[in-house]
């Protein structure tokens, strides 16, 4: 499923940007970059998509982030990019062997859950947030996340609800709760 998603992504192809555009995407290259510096990893490269009929804002895979274009300037992006990050400094490779697909999800769910813990910390020291300014950045977004499913939305593939999502966070930092 990884596979199909980023070939829909690729095949969507190059995307031509605003000045502004390319001015955010400057800024998340350096925060990319901060933070491989940081965690001693290879340099990560952000990509910019074309949207796919997914309700899907980013995706890691192998040394890349494809950010969908419509996200640029979206009050959820800063927390995006940080989660991808969270997914590249864990190491959150495709598996290469699937049981089921219930195995998949359950595998993925709590990828989802590791990869937003790890944004927090990915906050704190690539752009020097303290511990409840990354954790707020987090709860922000998933609140939008949840609003937007309350509305109608699709849950993203291999994520539990955003309600779920922000539980678990906030059971990871109890200090930050607000
Ligand atoms: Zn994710």
């Amino acid at each position: 499923m990884a596979g199909l998603l980023l070939l829909a992504l690729v095949l969507a192809g190059c995307v031509s940007l605003t000045p502004q555009q390319q001015e955010q995407v400057d800024e998340l290259q350096r925060f990319a970059d901060r933070t491989t510096l940081l965690y001693a990893l290879p340099r990560l490269r952000i990509s910019i998509q074309l949207p796919t009929n997914q309700n899907i804002g980013a995706v890691y895979r192998q040394g890349n982030v494809l950010v969908n274009v419509r996200m640029l300037g979206s009050p959820g992006l800063t927390k995006l990019i940080a989660h991808e990050l969270g997914h590249y400094v864990l190491g959150h490779e495709p598996a290469s062997t699937i049981a089921s697909q219930s195995q998949w999800q359950r595998a993925q769910e709590q990828r989802e859950l590791d990869a937003n813990a790890k944004a927090v910390e990915i906050l704190m020291r690539a752009k020097g947030m303290t511990q409840s300014e990354a954790v707020a950045t987090l709860v922000e977004a998933l609140r939008r996340s949840q609003r937007a499913v309350d509305r109608g939305a699709p849950i993203t593939p291999g994520h539990l609800a955003p309600a779920a999502e922000l539980a678990d966070l906030l059971s990871r930092f109890p200090d930050a709760r607000q």
